[in-house]
């Protein structure tokens, strides 16, 4: 009889099962960082970005700063970006079967977007429902889609956009206000259970135009080579913890 367990794991010049694992996982991680690599670093300010709550952080980033050294993007969160995507189509299809008219490309096969300030300030929609069931909503409404483990959707679903996710409520009030549609549908996907929550935003002038305004002074500060200010006092800030550039700014910049 053959012992088709026997050994299982075991391939020449390593030590088992973990062996294989983290040989394959390096691979995959390699491949996924050379593709990273090989992308021309942004210059530019995103909509994604906009509400980043550092002003300095967003400047290292739009002016291709090195993260410091170990810091940056791994393949587990290359790995999470593409898993976003998937989600996406996912919830595509869905919104699709259920007679919402989403169209997620231009005719020439163009993402819709924006591109203002000589194109310093830029923003790519996921896309735009522009007739459908009667839930509520006026249409045209943009739509931005957004795929989040159990705990952060959970909390989505409590306290609301833009209390839960301030980042991306700057998002699509960037979006709302240089595509001119006046409300967006936000639906987040439940990456454990594949529920998904929907929340109508209404453009908000106000919040847009700080937004804008706070873009313009990051670039303008960029140009000028100045620093803006940091958002802590110290460095042990919850925000600098997390921030990839926390050595260079608190140790090599003034
Ligand atoms: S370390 Fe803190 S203050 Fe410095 S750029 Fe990062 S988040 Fe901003």
């Amino acid at each position: 009889m053959i012992d088709l367990n026997h050994g299982s794991g075991a391939v020449y010049g390593g030590t088992g099962i973990g062996s294989v694992a983290e040989r394959v996982n390096l691979l995959l991680d390699d491949a996924l960082l050379a593709e990273r690599r090989a992308q021309t670093p942004r210059t530019y300010l995103g909509a994604s970005r906009i509400g980043e709550p550092c002003a300095r952080r967003l400047a290292f980033e739009i002016s291709a700063t090195l993260p410091d050294e170990g810091r940056g993007f791994d393949g587990r969160a290359l790995r999470i970006f593409d898993a976003g995507h998937v989600f996406e189509t996912l919830s595509i299809r869905w919104l699709r079967a259920a007679g919402f008219d989403l169209r997620t490309e231009r005719r020439d096969g163009g993402q819709f977007g924006f591109s203002v300030a000589g194109g310093r300030i830029r923003g790519h929609i996921d896309g735009v429902i522009v007739a459908g069931p009667e839930v509520g909503l006026p249409w045209p409404a943009l739509w931005e889609h957004k795929a989040l483990n159990a705990r952060s959707w959970e909390d989505l679903v409590k306290k609301g956009l833009k209390e839960s996710k301030p980042l991306y409520w700057a998002q699509v009030q960037i979006y709302m206000a240089y595509l001119d549609v006046p409300v967006t549908l936000f639906s987040a996907l439940n990456k454990n259970t594949q529920e998904l929550f929907h929340e109508p935003v209404r453009f908000d002038p106000t919040d847009a135009q700080a937004l804008s305004d706070r873009a313009v002074a990051i670039l303008r500060a960029v140009d000028a080579g100045e620093l803006p200010p940091r958002i802590a006092a110290n460095s042990d800030h919850w925000v600098c913890r997390f921030c990839d550039y926390a050595q260079r700014c608190w140790e090599q910049t003034p």
